[in-house]
């Protein structure tokens, strides 16, 4: 797993985690504060309303003890007692059939009641029809009245005239039926309004109330099914008294009576809010956790973020770009980190650099110093093609390339790039527009020596750019070096108006040639030449035309020769020259004439205009005569003198007779 990632999850967790743990303590709480709530609600609305069913019967029951006394039927005739009992029925409000029994159970009369009902009777009573009627006569607690005084019969259902189930009961009261006889009067009463009571009241949206008889059956419900079968509901858990969950509610026994109001709710609808909470309490949980990861995710990247440039800076660095510095600005550890890190590669350059500069240091040959700088970029910094200019009394010049371009190539394309002038003018490392080619100025005190330019076929980065220059400046000074050593031997071996061997030198090669002839056998003639009357050109041209015709003189006499021929500058106007391997007859003799009838021909164009000039030529063959160089250029000398004798513009051969030569032991 990744460094940001365990840390943010880290954070998270550990901002998470109270609140988490709050959640877990608090919610359980609430849940059972709100249960406990709730639960006392249910249990006052269930003793309310057993309270109202006992009020109910209890007050029907009241007003019918006192009719019963009051009327004394048994001391009225049986029509006044009909009256009388239907005097009963309009006041025991919820009445539906008032009759009168002897202890037998026969009625006395006729049963007061109505198969339809109008006016104001309609709202108080329920019509009867003959089921009904027979329905009432068989609930009329005979018994319970005879012997208790007052008895209230068993609940039975009948529908009324919509279907709607009705619940009823019997009202019995014992009464002196005189003659001491004792009458049962039996009055039927609807349980409609307390039904209706029942119905009104909902706890919640879809709780309800029921009531049940002391077996537990069903007297009034929602449910009409199961108030017309009375069905037992007495395992029901609310009415058991026990916890569920699907029901909240609460159970009260009726007084007296022995039956049970039932409050009930659907557990979800009641725990409803505390849902509502748990969901809101969630949501602030989530949102929570987000911020907390967000929090983490930013603090974090904080940390990660300069780690994470530390560590690619270090895989830069591994990679070879030295150059490679962390750009961290902070001012805590990590910016301390950072800033180390910097110093340890300015270190690790530096020490590069030096590397570079005593390995450079080593050779004073030029060509040798630029190979070297070239092999050191090439760890650094690709590329296919390179060349390396540095100036000379000529301008810049290629030194030495690398790559499928030869060297003369590259001396045609690259000193007139755009990127390469440019480089020169602002002494700084430059690109073409294609960023393949690079160019770096090599500077020493502040002046350009040479420019190194290489190319690639991908783009060249500002990295490479950067690390390129950085290598190629410590290289400066052994460039410079190689070059101004490579100079003082050019100016200690070569003539500097004719760039041919001063005669030092000149005499010096002669030696090694002559050793070489003499040891090998091999022929070696001298050439000496001189300019007819150069004193007169001189004259009539000045001496700086003088000099271009001798730089000319050169050049013709250099053109003409091998290249292991020699070419010296042995005095003003003359110039010698040693040609190994070469007889004097004929060999030397066709040059030397080709080299005069040339310069003849010729005249050489300098700034006065045509210069014709003519020169005197000797030629001297190396032999037993001679002992040694010097032996052999005083002969071509002489030859040399007789030509000028001879009328000048003419070669002479020197006509001293050699023995035959001896074998060199
Ligand atoms: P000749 O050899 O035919 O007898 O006549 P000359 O005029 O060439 O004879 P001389 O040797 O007397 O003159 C040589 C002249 O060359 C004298 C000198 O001024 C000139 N000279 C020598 N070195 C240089 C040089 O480097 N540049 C120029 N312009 N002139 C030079
Ligand atoms: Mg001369
Ligand atoms: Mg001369």
């Amino acid at each position: 797993m990744r460094l940001p990632v365990k840390l943010a999850l880290l954070l998270a967790a550990t901002t998470a985690f109270p609140l988490l743990l709050a959640t877990a303590f608090t919610l359980p709480q609430g849940r059972e504060a709100l249960r406990s709530q709730l639960d006392q609600i249910y249990a006052q609305d269930a003793r309310a309303l057993a309270a109202e069913v006992r009020r109910t019967l209890v007050d029907k029951l009241d007003a019918l003890t006192l009719a019963a006394s009051t009327l004394r039927l048994g001391e009225l005739d049986p029509e006044a007692r009909e009256q009388a009992l239907l005097l009963i029925y309009r006041e025991t409000r919820g009445a539906d059939v008032v009759g009168l029994f002897d202890s037998k159970g026969d009625a006395l009369g006729e049963t007061i009641h109505f198969d339809k009902l109008e006016g104001e009777l309609a709202s108080e009573h329920e019509p009867v029809d003959a089921p009904g009627l027979t329905a009432y006569a068989a609930k009329v607690p005979l018994q319970g009245a005879l012997q208790a005084g007052l008895a209230i019969g068993p609940v039975y259902v009948l529908p009324d005239a919509t279907g709607k189930p009705i619940p009823r009961l019997v009202l019995a009261v014992a009464i002196d039926g005189g003659h001491r006889t004792r009458w049962v009067l039996g009055v039927e009463i609807s349980l409609r309004r307390l039904a209706e009571s029942f119905e009104r009241f909902r706890p919640g949206e879809s709780g309800a109330a029921f009531l049940l008889d002391g077996e537990g059956k069903v007297i009034v419900h929602t449910e009409r099914e199961l108030v017309l079968k009375q069905a037992s509901m007495k395992d029901h858990p609310l009415v058991k008294g026990v916890q569920s969950d699907e029901w909240l509610g609460a159970n009260a026994t009726v007084p007296l009576l022995g039956w049970k109001a039932v409050v009930q709710e659907p557990a979800d609808e009641a725990l409803r809010p505390l849902r509502h909470l748990q969901r809101q309490s969630f949501m602030w949980l989530a949102l929570g956790l987000l911020v907390a990861v967000l929090l983490g995710v930013t603090s974090v990247r904080t940390v990660t973020a300069p780690i994470k440039k530390l560590r690619e800076a270090a895989l830069a660095v591994t990679g070879g770009a030295l150059e490679t510095a962390v750009d961290v600005k902070s001012h805590d550890e990590l910016g301390e980190l950072a800033n180390a890190f910097n110093t340890m590669t300015r270190g690790l350059r530096e020490r590069e650099g030096l590397k570079l500069t005593l390995s450079l240091s080593e050779t004073l040959e030029l060509p040798e110093v630029l190979e070297r700088l070239l092999d050191s970029l090439g760890r650094a910094v690709k590329f296919d093609e390179a060349a390396v200019l540095i100036k000379t009394r000529d301008g810049m010049d290629v030194i030495v390339s690398r790559g499928p371009r030869g060297k003369d190539e590259a001396r045609q394309v690259i000193p007139s790039s755009a990127h390469v002038d440019k480089a020169i003018a602002t002494r700084q490392p430059a690109l073409n527009d294609g960023r393949q080619m690079m160019a770096l100025p090599l500077t020493q005190r502040g002046i350009v020596i040479g420019v190194v330019c290489l190319e690639c076929k991908g783009p060249y980065s500002e990295s490479d750019t950067r690390l390129a220059f950085s290598l190629t400046q410590p290289a400066a000074m052994a460039v410079e070096n190689a070059r101004l050593f490579d100079e003082v031997q050019r100016l200690a071996t070569l003539d500097g108006l004719t760039n041919t061997y001063n005669r030092r030198h000149f005499m010096e090669m002669a030696r090694l040639s002559w050793e070489s002839a003499r040891r090998f056998g091999q022929p070696l003639s001298a050439v000496m030449l001189d300019v007819d009357h150069f004193k007169t050109v001189n004259d009539r041209y000045g001496h700086a035309v003088g000099d271009q015709v001798l730089r000319a003189l050169a050049d013709r006499c250099r053109s003409a020769l091998r290249s292991i021929d020699i070419l010296g500058r042995y005095g003003g106007e003359e110039f010698a020259i040693l040609l190994p391997g070469t007889k004097k007859h004929i060999g030397a003799m066709v040059l030397a004439e080709r080299i005069r009838t040339r310069v003849a021909d010729d005249p050489v164009q300098t700034d006065a205009g045509p210069v014709s000039v003519t020169v005197s030529v000797g030629v001297a063959g190396m032999d037993n005569l001679t002992h040694d160089p010097g032996d052999l250029f005083k002969r071509a000398d002489m030859a040399l003198y007789a030509a000028k004798q001879a009328g000048r513009n003419r070669v002479v051969e020197d006509q001293l007779e050699a023995l035959p030569q001896k074998p060199v032991a």
